[in-house]
């Protein structure tokens, strides 16, 4: 059972978007600040773009498919040279593009994208070969990590074991704009990789720390999901917490995974399931940890 589980997460977002046809995906642009955008695709992902006199940055490469199109949005952008692609961590909606986008630029992430993306890569029926040596990462950061570029000086910052094992966020303390990737699904029960790293206590964890530690005009973006304000992310981790407590309790009481789900125990929080987790997925990832 654990193994069809498995199976499903790691290859639901494949289902989701399936059918597509890639050439004509949607991708929304918005100006976060002068020289930093939010390219948004298919309504689904986000990738942040920063250009200015130095070149350009990219956060995030989206999935392998949607790469032609993005291409084509980051040019309308601006036409110099990409010369840092940055992965905010290893799944393959935000590293598919990396062959593309990442040819001619050095890729930033932290050291377990660069073995994950290494290695041959098994999904379902088949096997996805390792990425060639220039889609790897090349400048890792398990720590931190300060980029001048652009007249800003980015901050990279290692958070530890909360989505993945590897999770980076950018912060611009110009633009005032914090990168979460998927430490921020925007409105929505999160996906906690816990094959890879990820554990939901530390995900909460790290989201509070975010809090704690960026201003409250802060404009957050995460890899999933409209754009966020402070107070916004404030209530995301209220309402997180609440559903945490709702599970331990009925833990507490003896209640099965399957009696949680029958029960709808977290019908109160419908709405956050109606992205990626759903709320009987949500149930199946906190119950262990609970
Ligand atoms: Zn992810």
């Amino acid at each position: 059972m654990r193994k069809i589980l498995i199976f499903i997460f790691l290859l639901a977002p494949y289902f989701l978007l399936a059918q597509r046809d890639w050439s004509q995906i949607e991708i929304t642009v918005t100006e976060l600040s002068p020289g930093l955008h939010r390219l948004f695709v298919a309504n689904a992902v986000a990738v942040v773009v920063s250009h200015g006199d130095d070149g350009v940055l990219v956060i995030d490469a989206a999935y392998e498919q949607s790469t032609d199109r993005l291409m084509e949005e980051i040019r309308k952008i601006s036409d110099k040279p990409i010369k840092y692609l940055i992965n905010t961590h290893l799944h393959a909606d935000h590293t598919g593009g990396n062959k593309v986008i990442g040819k001619d630029a050095d890729i930033i992430a932290h050291p377990s994208v660069k073995e994950f993306l290494s290695k041959e890569q098994r999904r379902g029926e088949n096997i996805i070969p390792a990425f060639p040596d220039y889609a790897i990462p090349n400048i890792l950061v398990d720590d931190n990590m300060d980029l001048e570029f652009n007249s800003e000086k980015i901050q990279i910052t290692h958070l530890e074991g909360g989505h993945t094992e590897g999770d980076l966020i950018i912060y611009f303390p110009q633009a005032n704009v914090l990168v979460m990737g998927d430490l921020l699904f925007a409105g929505y029960f999160p996906f906690v990789d816990v094959n890879n790293g990820g554990n939901p206590h530390s995900f909460l964890e790290n989201v509070q720390r975010i809090l704690d530690h960026f201003p409250n005009d802060v404009t957050l973006v995460g890899g999933h999901g409209p754009v966020f304000s402070h107070a916004e992310l404030q209530t995301w981790h209220d309402e997180l917490v609440k559903t945490f407590a709702v599970v331990a309790e009925a833990k507490s009481r003896g209640m099965s995974p399957e009696q949680m789900k029958n029960q709808r125990i977290l019908q109160d929080w419908e709405e956050m399931g109606s992205f990626f987790i759903t709320e009987d997925r949500w149930i199946e990832t906190l119950y262990p940890f609970l």
